[in-house]
C-alpha cells in the first residue's frame, strides 16, 4: 500500500510541475513515505534522516517531508526529536503535500488529522508500464492487539464499486494488463450491496484487465464464495496471502485474531479442494508475549501441516501504543531469535518442496524483464506469484504473459522452458 500511495503521490507531484531527480543529493524536496508495523522500520527511517541531513547542511533550501504512518503516529513528536524535518503528514494527509510546501491556505507543516480524506477521489497508480495498484479500501477495524495499523489508518473506508471499475479501466487504457486490489482486509470490502466476491466479478467481467491480484486478507472473512469466485474468473490469480500469525489458538486469542487454527485449516481445506492450482502464501509471529516452547512448536506443526509456498516470518516487537504493548514482553530476545531462525529453515524447505511441485507443470507467466543476474534470462510471475527464469529466442516486451514448462526449482525461484505460442 505504501509502494502505491508513493506513487501515487510522486504522480501527484509531477501533474504540479515537480521532477523527479536520480540521485537525492540533487532533490531540493526529499520524501520519507513511513511504515510503522515494525520497529525497525521506523528506526530505519531515522537512521535515514541522519543520512540526508549531510546533503541538508550544504543546500539548505533542501525540504525534507516523512508521511504517512510514521508521520501519523509521532506528529509534532516528530519533529521535536527530528528538527530538521519540514514536514510531517499523517496517512490522510499524504496527498495534500504540494498544497502544504506552496504554504497554500488551511494547511500546514504538521497535519495528523483523520476524516480529510476524498474518498470520493480514487487514485490508481502504476507499479510498471504494465502493472498497477487500485486501493479499495484504507484503514482496518480488527484492532489485532500487536497491529498498529488501525491506530495509524484510521478505520476502514472503502471505495466505491464504480469507481474501482472506472480506475482500472483508466489503468487498461494507459496499458496495464494487471491490477493488485489492495486493503488491509480485502474481504472485509462492503460498499452498499457490493462485497468483496462481487467486486472481484466486476472487475473480471467489467474492465479489459487480464490479470487481477488481492492484498490481504484476513482468515475470518475469507468467505467459500470468494473461493468459488476465483474457481470461475480465470483472470483472478490462484495465489492467496493468508496471515496466520499463529498456530496456537492460546496466541491467537491473544493477538485478537478472532479465529481458531481449526478454522485457518477448514479455510485451507476447501481453497484447495476449490481451486485446481493455488498457491498460499502466509505472514507468522514468533515470540509473542507468554508464547511457550510448546505454543511455539503448534506453529512449526501448522506449517508442517499447511505446507506454505511462501512466509513472511518475524519475531514480535512491542509497538507502543498496541493492546499488546501492555502485555509483559517476556520471550526472552535469544529465544525469539532461535525460534525465529528455526521457522525460517523449516519454511525454506517447505517452500523449495513446494516449488519442486510445479516441475513438469505449464505456468503462464508475465514478463517483467531480464533476470536481476543475466540478461540471458527473462523473468515473469506465474499464476501463483512465483517467479520463473527462461530464455527466449526473440525479444518479449514486458507484460506479455507466455506459457513456460517448468523445470527446475529452488526455494526461491522457478527455471522452465518457454513452450511456442500459435
Ligand atoms: S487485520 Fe489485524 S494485523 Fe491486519 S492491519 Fe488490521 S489490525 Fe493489523
Amino acid at each position: 500500500m505504501n509502494l502505491a500511495d508513493s506513487s501515487t503521490l510522486t504522480t501527484t507531484l509531477i501533474t504540479r510541475g515537480y521532477r523527479r531527480v536520480d540521485d537525492e543529493k540533487d532533490a531540493d524536496l526529499l520524501i520519507f513515505n513511513t511504515c510503522s508495523v515494525r520497529e525497525k522500520a521506523e528506526e530505519r527511517v531515522l537512521g535515514r534522516l541522519g543520512e540526508v541531513y549531510q546533503y541538508k547542511k550544504k543546500r539548505p533550501h533542501m525540504k525534507i517531508a516523512v508521511v504517512g504512518c510514521m508521520a501519523q503516529r509521532l506528529g509534532e513528536k516528530l519533529r521535536a526529536e527530528v528538527p530538521y524535518v519540514d514536514f510531517v503528514l499523517g496517512t490522510d494527509r499524504v496527498f495534500e503535500l504540494p498544497d502544504v510546501i506552496e504554504g497554500i491556505e488551511g494547511t500546514s507543516p504538521v497535519m495528523t488529522a483523520f476524516g480529510h480524506e476524498n474518498m470520493d477521489m480514487i487514485m490508481p497508480s502504476k507499479e510498471t508500464s504494465f502493472s498497477g495498484f487500485v486501493t479499495i479500501s484504507r484503514g482496518c477495524d480488527n484492532y489485532c492487539t500487536y497491529c498498529i495499523v488501525p491506530y495509524v489508518r484510521g478505520k476502514e473506508r472503502a471505495h466505491s464499486a464504480d469507481q474501482i471499475v472506472g480506475a482500472i479501466s483508466k489503468l487498461v487504457d494507459e496499458g496495464v494488463a494487471e491490477v493488485t486490489l489492495l486493503g488491509q482486509n480485502v474481504n472485509s470490502y462492503r460498499y452498499g450491496d457490493t462485497d468483496f466476491p462481487r467486486l472481484l466479478e466486476r472487475v473480471a467481467t467489467g474492465t479489459g484487465i487480464q490479470r487481477i491480484r488481492y492484498m490481504t486478507s484476513h482468515p475470518k472473512d475469507l468467505s467459500e464464495r470468494l473461493v468459488d469466485v476465483m474457481a470461475e474468473q480465470p483472470k483472478v490469480m490462484q495465489h492467496i496471502h493468508l496471515p496466520l500469525q499463529s498456530g496456537c489458538n492460546r496466541i491467537l486469542r491473544r493477538m485478537g485474531r478472532v479465529y481458531t487454527i481449526e478454522h485457518y485449516l477448514k479455510t485451507v481445506e476447501y481453497i484447495r479442494s476449490t481451486l485446481d492450482y493455488v498457491s498460499l502464501t502466509t505472514d507468522l509471529i514468533v515470540g509473542f508475549p507468554s508464547e511457550t516452547d510448546e505454543e511455539y512448536e503448534q506453529t512449526l506443526a501448522a506449517v508442517r501441516t499447511i505446507r506454505f509456498d511462501g512466509a513472511f516470518m518475524f519475531r514480535y516487537s512491542v509497538r507502543p501504543g498496541t493492546t499488546a504493548a501492555r502485555f509483559d514482553d517476556d520471550v526472552a530476545e535469544e529465544d525469539k531469535i532461535d525460534r525465529l531462525n528455526r521457522l525460517i529453515k523449516l519454511q525454506q524447505q517447505i517452500g523449495e518442496e513446494q516449488n519442486q511441485r510445479e516441475v513438469n507443470q505449464v505456468r503462464h507467466g508475465m514478463v517483467e524483464g531480464f533476470s536481476r543476474r543475466s540478461e540471458q534470462y527473462y523473468r515473469a510471475r506465474t499464476e501463483g506469484n512465483k517467479i520463473v527464469l527462461f530464455e527466449s529466442q526473440r525479444p518479449l516486451e514486458s507484460g506479455t504473459v507466455v506459457p513456460v514448462r517448468i523445470t527446475s526449482a529452488d526455494a526461491y525461484t522457478l527455471h522452465g522452458d518457454m513452450m511456442r505460442v500459435n
